[in-house]
């Protein structure tokens, strides 16, 4: 059926080629950079490596301890400001139920944050709806509210884990 294996492909696939994901969303990463005049200096970059080699979101911590497993010495706040360059560049979105890390998969393409969460192994789909934005932003509007952003985060169980 279509509609199933589109939905597969939102979910990175057990055993894909996660590093080419990685080496892709790099390679983007130093080009809206350069568009921008940004910089992505070298602690930005390994910030963002380390996020896409892992398909599952990553907490900060956790960036920490793999960036200073090879004898670096890089401090918590030095990563976290790290980590606010790439959200605010679009390359990475923060995920607050699990207080975690990962990489988007639309860089470039303006759009609000809206994933879908697997309870169970952790994976998420990113999914960019202009419906359902539409659809917070109306009613937020109707009761008088100014959104000065949206993230939806939907908790549940992929299709690999639904055994589907
Ligand atoms: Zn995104
Ligand atoms: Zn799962």
């Amino acid at each position: 059926m279509p509609r199933t294996s589109a939905v597969l492909s939102d979910f990175p696939k057990h055993g894909h080629d996660h590093r080419a994901c990685g080496s892709h969303a790099l390679a983007e990463a130093e080009a809206i950079c350069h568009s921008r005049g940004a910089r992505l200096t070298d602690l930005r970059r390994k910030v963002l490596e380390t996020i896409w080699e892992d398909p599952a979101p990553l907490g900060a911590y956790d960036i920490l301890a793999k960036l200073n497993a090879s004898g670096e010495r890089n401090a918590p706040m030095a990563v976290y400001r790290a980590l606010d360059f790439l959200i605010e560049n679009g390359l990475v979105h923060r995920l607050s139920s699990l207080n975690a890390y990962i990489g988007c998969r639309h860089v470039g393409r303006s759009h609000s944050g809206q994933f879908l969460i697997c309870s169970q192994c952790n994976l998420v789909a990113e999914i960019t709806s202009d419906a359902v934005t539409k659809t917070v932003a109306r009613a937020a509007a109707a009761r008088g509210f100014k959104p000065s952003g949206e993230i939806v985060e939907v908790m549940g169980l992929c299709p690999h884990c639904r055994g589907t």
